[in-house]
C-alpha cells in the first residue's frame, strides 16, 4: 500500500500544515480540544471499512463480532461515566444527536422551548433555518440583562403559556451552571420532557466538577470532542423508557451505517475521561477560566471597555463583552489571531453590532489545559490577552506579545510524538 504522502501529497501537506498550526499557536476556541494519540489511532483504524447497521448483537451485516465488542465497550463506559440508564453512541455529530433525541419524542409542529441563539443557545435548539426551527414551533427563553443568567422566571412563564412538549436546556456560549432541578420541575408542571444538551460541559461533568444533568433529564445529548476531548461525534443518553425510541430514531430513523472507527475512538475517550489524570486536567480547565475572567475584569481592562459577561465563570469559558470597547468582536478576534491566539467572536445578549461583527469573544481553556497549561501559564496568557485588547496596540507592543505567546508554545509542546 501507498502512504498518504505518496498517494496524495497535496492532502498530506495540508495535514502537516494543520499539525504545525495546532502546535505553534494557542488554541482558545471553547469548543475545541486535542484528542490524545490513542484516540487518533482508533479513529484512523481499519474499523472504517466495516458496515454494521443495527446495534451490538442485532446487526444487519455479517462479520460484526469485533465491532460489537467496540460498540458495547463504548456504551458501557459512557453509561458508567454519567450514570445513564441507556446510551446510543452512533450519532455522527452533536447536531445529529440532538436531531435524533428530538425525532424520538416529537412530531413536526410540536412546540419546543430553547435558549435563544443570541443568548448562548445552539443552532439545533430552535434557530429559524436549522431543522429544529423548521420542524418545530420554537419558543425561546433568554438570559437576564442585568445578571447575565438564564431567567428561570421567564422559562416558567413561557412554559405555562405555550405548553411545550420538550424543554431544551444547554448552551454553546454561557458561562454559568444551569439549574437542572428547576428546569425539570417546570417541565413536569406543564407535562413536557426535559432534554439537556451538555455538549460543552460534558468533560467537567465526567470529572465531577459540574452538576450532572442525567438524574434530572429524560434525554441528555453531548458531543464527544469538546471538553470530553475525544473524536468528533455525538451521543444520546436517556431513560430506560425512551431507549427503544432513541435507538430507532438514530437507526433507521436518521442514519445508515454507524462509524465504528469513531465509536472506537469514543470508547477510548470515555476510558480516559474516567481517569484521575482527566479529572486533574479538568481542574486546570476551570482554574484557567477563572484566572482569565479575573484578569479581564481588572481595572485596566474595564478602562479599555472590556467586561466579562455575568462577572465571571463557573465553566471552561469566558464571554468577553466588548459593547463599550472601541474594538468590535471581529477586530478583537483578528488582533488575537495576529499574535498567535485563536478564539472566536461571539454575539453577546442584546448585541448592538451585526451578527457577522458582534461585540463579544468566547474564550475557552480546555485545549490549553490538554497542552499542560497550569495556573502560571494561564496567568501569562490572560495578561497577554488583556494587553492585546487595549484599543491602541502599536507594532512594537504587538511584537512583544507575539514573543510571549511563542514562549508559552515552546514551554508546553503539543503532540511531540507526531513530529
Ligand atoms: N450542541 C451544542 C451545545 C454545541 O455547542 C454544539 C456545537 O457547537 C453542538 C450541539 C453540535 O455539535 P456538532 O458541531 O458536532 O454537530
Amino acid at each position: 500500500g501507498q502512504s498518504l504522502a505518496e498517494v496524495d501529497p497535496e492532502i498530506a501537506a495540508a495535514v502537516a500544515a494543520e499539525l504545525h498550526r495546532q502546535q505553534s499557536t494557542l488554541e482558545m476556541i471553547a469548543s475545541e480540544n486535542f484528542a490524545p494519540v490513542g484516540v487518533l489511532e482508533a479513529q484512523g483504524s481499519v474499523l472504517t471499512n466495516k458496515y454494521a447497521e443495527g446495534y451490538p448483537g442485532r446487526r444487519y451485516y455479517g462479520g460484526c463480532e469485533h465491532v460489537d465488542v467496540v460498540e458495547q465497550l463504548a456504551i458501557d463506559r459512557v453509561k458508567e461515566l454519567f450514570g445513564a440508564e441507556h446510551a446510543n453512541v452512533q450519532p455522527h455529530s452533536g447536531a445529529s444527536a440532538n436531531a435524533a433525541a428530538m425525532f424520538a419524542v416529537l412530531k413536526p409542529g410540536d412546540t419546543i422551548l430553547g435558549l435563544d441563539l443570541a443568548h448562548g443557545g445552539h443552532l439545533t435548539h430552535g434557530m429559524k433555518i436549522n431543522f429544529s426551527g423548521k420542524l418545530y414551533n420554537v419558543v425561546a427563553y433568554h438570559s437576564d440583562r442585568d445578571t447575565g443568567r438564564v431567567d428561570m422566571a421567564e422559562v416558567e412563564r413561557l412554559a405555562k403559556e405555550h405548553s411545550p412538549k420538550l424543554i431544551v436546556a444547554g448552551w454553546s456560549a454561557y458561562p454559568r451552571h444551569l439549574d437542572f432541578a428547576e428546569f425539570r420541575r417546570i417541565a413536569d408542571a406543564v407535562g413536557a420532557l426535559l432534554m439537556v444538551d451538555m455538549a460543552h460541559f460534558a468533560g467537567l461533568v465526567a470529572a465531577g466538577l459540574h452538576p450532572n444533568p442525567v438524574p434530572h433529564a429524560q434525554l441528555v445529548t453531548t458531543t464527544t470532542h469538546k471538553t470530553l476531548g475525544g473524536p468528533r461525534g455525538g451521543v444520546v443518553l436517556c431513560t430506560k423508557e425512551l431507549a427503544k425510541k432513541v435507538n430507532s430514531a438514530v437507526f433507521p430513523g436518521q442514519q445508515g451505517g454507524p462509524l465504528e472507527h469513531v465509536i472506537a475512538a469514543k470508547a477510548v475517550a470515555f476510558k480516559i475521561a474516567a481517569s484521575a489524570e482527566f479529572a486533574e486536567r479538568q481542574r486546570r480547565v476551570l482554574e484557567g477560566a477563572r484566572i482569565l475572567a479575573d484578569r479581564l475584569s481588572a481595572p485596566d481592562a474595564a478602562e479599555a471597555g472590556v467586561k466579562v459577561l455575568s462577572g465571571g465563570t463557573d465553566v471552561h469559558l469566558v464571554l468577553v463583552d466588548l459593547v463599550d470597547s472601541q474594538l468590535d468582536g471581529q477586530q478583537a478576534e483578528d488582533r488575537l489571531h495576529s499574535i498567535g491566539i485563536t478564539v472566536n467572536r461571539n454575539a453577546v445578549p442584546f448585541d448592538p453590532r451585526p451578527p457577522m461583527v458582534t461585540s463579544g469573544l468566547r474564550i475557552g481553556t480546555p485545549a490549553l489545559a490538554t497542552r499542560g497549561f497550569d495556573a502560571e501559564d494561564f496567568a501569562e496568557v490572560a495578561d497577554v490577552i488583556a494587553l492585546a485588547l487595549r484599543p491602541e496596540l502599536d507594532e512594537a507592543a504587538g511584537e512583544a506579545l507575539r514573543d510571549r505567546v511563542a514562549a508559552l508554545v515552546r514551554r508546553r509542546p503539543l503532540y511531540p510524538e507526531l513530529g
